[in-house]
Parts: structure tokens; C-alpha cells; sequence
């Protein structure tokens, strides 16, 4: 099976980077990433202020996916991800929700074994494993840096993107340009502190080209339910994308009118929070596979 070295990376999205690999529709194969920091921090005495930001959040690829054409769906399903031996977390004045009570910055190394990360020696916490960025080239025309999420994917922090999932990824030029990174051992909902358990290791994907399942913007899919994914400038503004995505399909797919549609996205589907902590907040709707008409995109 193909294994997709670390490098190179890019650290913007934009139709015009040339893709460095190819892979072919229906091909899995793996892709190695550092974490988010490009390895600088591998011990407690790199704080997040001594290190380069200009290497920071990076993504391996672009990634060709043979036959995709703008207007398809890329399906990217995660078949699953390994982890290295050990994750960072770091805190630093401004960073994350609370980011304004942190005086000092400091860095904490979170050893991972056994299934675990180790907090401290009491406090150990099951792997929760996910990819941080997961994106393709965005329209012609624009230039989005690695950090930001948006329609294209790139960095949504959303903890469903896990093993067993699929990422539906709008395509916007030939090819497709996909590319990831970003793993983390551990995340919440909302990314609070401003980062993960930032981690390197490898991801196993599949990708799929769909000519018959157009999305606007990212939509992941699990055994149980189907998520729509907004990012915007504020919760409310992604809250409001999501759900008109959200709606518009159960309107297709059940043959709703809008009144009916809308009512059961109240009934039965469940807004999430997947970051407040990046340029732009990202939001999902959560929406059950509760009729076989509604299990797949
Ligand atoms: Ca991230
Ligand atoms: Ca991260």
C-alpha cells in the first residue's frame, strides 16, 4: 500500500499548488504527518512563543485524486490512524477561551501508550483519535491559509472525523488537491484550550469520487448519522449555514416541503460545536439515520 511521506506540506489552500501525489479513485493508502507544529516542540522546554509560526499547521499533499472534477464529491474515509509515542499540548497568553489567565506559557509532553494519553500519572485518558485538517483546493480565486476551515474542509477540528468516518468534500479543480494533518490524541468539542493533544503519526484513507452527491460544504458521515459542517465568523452565522444545509437535504431526500423539513431538523437533529478557538467558528448539525432514505448522502 502506498505510504505518503510528511513532506512536502503546504500551509495554504489554493487551487493553483500543484499536486505532489496521485492516488486513484477507489485507492486507500496512507499519509504520515507531523503535528501541528511541524515536530518543534519535543520536549517541555519549547514554549509556544519560541517556536517558528511561520511553519506552523501544516498539511501533506495536495494529494491528486485521479478523475475528480470540479462539481463532484471527494469521499474521504478514514479507515484509521496511528499515532506516535508521545503528544504536546501548550498554553500561551491569549490562546484559547480562557487564553486571557494565562500569564506564562508553558508546555506539557503527554506520553501515549497502552491506549492511553497520560495526562499525569493519575489521570490517564483514552485515546480519542482525529484529524484535525481535512481539506481540498478551494474555487479559483482564493487563497486560504491551512489554519482556517471553510467550505473547502482544512482545519474544522471536529472530533467526528475519526476512524470509521467519511468526510464529503466538495471539489473545486481537477484532481481535487486534498490534503490532511493535524492529528490529535485527544480533543473536545470546542478545542477550549486552543489545541489538542497535538500528535504525529499516520492516517489510513480511502478516497471516492461521487459524481451524484454534490455538498456545498463539508459533510462527514458515521455508522449513526450524517453531519453538516459550517464555519463562519460567529456561532450563530455557522449555526444558520449548517441548518440550511441540513434542511435542504432532508427536503430531497424525504420530499418535504420546507415547513415539514424544518420541523424535523427541531425533532430529531442536534447542533454541535466542533471549535470556537480559529479564525472562523465551525458548527455541525447532527442528523440520525433514521429512515433508510436519509443513510447516506
Ligand atoms: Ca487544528
Ligand atoms: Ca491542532
Amino acid at each position: 500500500m502506498k505510504v505518503i511521506p510528511k513532506e512536502p506540506v503546504i500551509f495554504r489552500f489554493n487551487a493553483e499548488n500543484p499536486c505532489v501525489h496521485t492516488v486513484e479513485d477507489g485507492e486507500t493508502f496512507w499519509v504520515e504527518t507531523d503535528d501541528c507544529y511541524s515536530g518543534q516542540i519535543r520536549d517541555a522546554s519549547v514554549r509556544r512563543p519560541d517556536i517558528d509560526i511561520s511553519i506552523m499547521d501544516c498539511s501533506v499533499g495536495p494529494i491528486e485524486v485521479k478523475g475528480a472534477r470540479p462539481g463532484d464529491t471527494l469521499c474521504v474515509e478514514i479507515l484509521a490512524i496511528q499515532l506516535a509515542s508521545q503528544g504536546v499540548m501548550v498554553t500561551s497568553r491569549g490562546l484559547g477561551v480562557l487564553g486571557d489567565r494565562i500569564t506564562e506559557p508553558d508546555t506539557k509532553i503527554i506520553p501515549i501508550k497502552d491506549g492511553f494519553a497520560w495526562f499525569s500519572d493519575t489521570i490517564r485518558l483514552p485515546l480519542t483519535p482525529m484529524v484535525g485538517v481535512c481539506g481540498v483546493a478551494p474555487r479559483p480565486g482564493l487563497d486560504i491559509h491551512c489554519a482556517v476551515p471553510g467550505d473547502h474542509g482544512s482545519n474544522l477540528d471536529t472530533k467526528m472525523i475519526k476512524a470509521g468516518s467519511k468526510v464529503y468534500l466538495p471539489v473545486s479543480v481537477p484532481g481535487a488537491g486534498l490534503a490532511v494533518g493535524d492529528l490529535h490524541a485527544c480533543m473536545g468539542d470546542g478545542e477550549l484550550s486552543g489545541t489538542g493533544i497535538e500528535t504525529p503519526g499516520r492516517i489510513c484513507l480511502k478516497t471516492t469520487v461521487y459524481r451524484d452527491r454534490p455538498v456545498a460544504r463539508p459533510v462527514i458521515e458515521t455508522g449513526e448519522a450524517l453531519y453538516f459542517l459550517a464555519s463562519a465568523e460567529t456561532l450563530e452565522a455557522a449555526v444558520k449555514l449548517a441548518c440550511a444545509d441540513a434542511v435542504e437535504f432532508l427536503q430531497k431526500k424525504l420530499e418535504l416541503n420546507f415547513p415539514d423539513a424544518y420541523r424535523l431538523l427541531s425533532a430529531v437533529c442536534d447542533i454541535q460545536i466542533s471549535q470556537v478557538v480559529n479564525d472562523l467558528r465551525t458548527v455541525r448539525v447532527r442528523c440520525p439515520k433514521l429512515n433508510t432514505k436519509i443513510d447516506t448522502l
